[in-house]
């Protein structure tokens, strides 16, 4: 059996991101660029004014009073010559006028009649100037491929002239619950039945990354019906199965995938949770079969499909970020696989500290509700005390609550 860093180096030679897409500008958010990006602009435009205030030659303002000689708003231009001891009344964003090079703000000034002010305090030369070029230079890269646009790069790109750009496109991820004991949410769960509560964990997993959830239902334990829900699965960017995967009589997903062309990369992986997850390939496509145990789905949702999803959209940083903290309360000695234990983050003096869920059992979605991080216990840990330093794997951001504020 391999061991989870093996697993995660399978998935790290596998996944290639996916055929890039030129989007819309709007429709870029998120995404990952595929290419690097070159202004098509000259931002400033034109040197201009960064207050609202009075533009002047700094050589000429002598005993600090200045002749008004014209208004300049955003948008307009003011053609003549400005002479030294003059000033335009000038905008936020409108060109300096030839023979000015500093703005003092209107707040700083006094007017003393109709076309004379006085400056309340001195200035630098080029105070409140915006030089042309300052922001972005036409032709200038802007941007890098492998860079998530945010919020603020829309904004730049669109400044730049960018209309549209070529990125990695949101991975589609098809999602079948397998087992005969399963009902889907709004039907009635009798006979031993339950509710298939998977696949809304994962299409809420997916929608909060970013990805686009494809639901194929539920697939019995009856090799036919069972081939031919993954067949559907089989249009989209990955496939992910939870449940059927393990070593059970019914346990049907690994044989029927390998009969619709999978290619094993790997099956079981030396966890707890998450021991029988598989991991392949079928003509190319990327396919999951994730545990049944609602807390095992989550658990390898997280820590195998998820960066391989991230890598799908093109980013170069897939895995989750480690990060060191204290542990709040004591816990028992590790075993003989890498436990992973659900919990919670919170601030105490400053200084994260990591309390781990009171369930972990991996049958229970309650052991993954609220939680913030992972922490694998090492195989053969010795017991760890309260205050101990520990890596735990961060699943989101923000943190939680401390719980003895609750
Ligand atoms: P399996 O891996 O198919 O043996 O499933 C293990 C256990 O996970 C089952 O006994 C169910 O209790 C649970 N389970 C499997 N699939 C789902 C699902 N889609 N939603 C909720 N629980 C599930
Ligand atoms: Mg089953």
């Amino acid at each position: 059996m391999i061991d989870y860093q093996q697993a995660i180096n399978y998935i790290f030679q596998t996944i290639k991101p996916l055929a890039a897409v030129r989007v819309p500008l709007a429709e870029g958010l998120d995404r990952v660029l595929a290419e690097d990006v070159f202004s098509l602009l000259e931002l400033p435009p034109a040197d201009n004014s960064a207050m609202d205030g009075y533009a002047f030659a700094h050589a000429g303002l002598g005993d600090g009073f200045l002749t008004t000689i014209g208004f300049l708003p955003a948008g307009d231009h003011f053609s003549a010559f400005v002479n030294s001891g003059e000033a335009i009344r000038i905008m936020t964003g409108a060109p300096l006028p030839k023979g000015v090079d500093t703005v003092v703000p209107i707040e700083d000034t006094e007017q003393i009649s109709d076309n004379r002010v006085r400056l309340h305090k001195r200035l630098e030369r080029g105070t409140n100037v915006r030089y042309q070029g300052e922001e972005l230079k036409a032709g200038e890269k802007i941007l890098c491929r492998g860079q998530q646009l945010d919020p603020a790069a829309i904004g730049m790109l669109a400044s730049a002239g960018i209309t549209d750009v070529c990125v990695f496109p949101a991975p589609r991820v098809a999602i079948l619950s397998t087992g005969d004991e399963l009902v889907e949410l709004g039907e009635t769960p009798d006979n031993g039945k339950i509710i298939n509560s998977n696949a809304h964990l994962l299409a809420a997993c997916l929608r909060q990354d970013g990805f686009f959830p494809i639901q194929l239902g539920i697939a019995k334990d009856q090799p036919g019906k069972l081939e031919a829900c993954l067949r559907k699965g089989l249009n989209a960017d990955m496939l992910i199965t939870t449940g059927g995967v393990s070593v059970g009589d019914r346990d049907l997903v690994q044989p029927t995938l390998i009969e619709i062309g999978l290619k094993k990369i790997f099956w079981q992986v030396a966890t707890k949770p998450g021991k029988p997850t598989l991991f392949g390939t079928i003509a190319g496509q990327p396919v999951f079969g994730l545990p049944g145990n609602p807390a095992a789905s989550a658990a390898t949702y997280q820590l195998y499909a998820r960066p391989a999803l991230r890598m799908l959209a093109g980013h170069s940083q897939p895995f989750a970020p480690t990060l060191k903290v204290k542990l709040a309360v004591p816990l028992k000695a590790g075993g003989k696989r890498l436990h992973f234990l659900w919990g919670n983050l919170f601030i105490v003096d400053g200084e994260l500290q990591f309390d781990p869920s009171q369930r972990q059992g991996s049958g229970q979605n309650r052991s993954a509700v609220g939680a913030q991080a992972l922490f694998p216990l090492p195989i053969d840990s010795p017991a760890l005390e309260a205050g101990d330093s520990i890596d735990i794997i961060m699943l989101n951001l923000p943190l939680g609550q401390n719980p003895s504020n609750n």
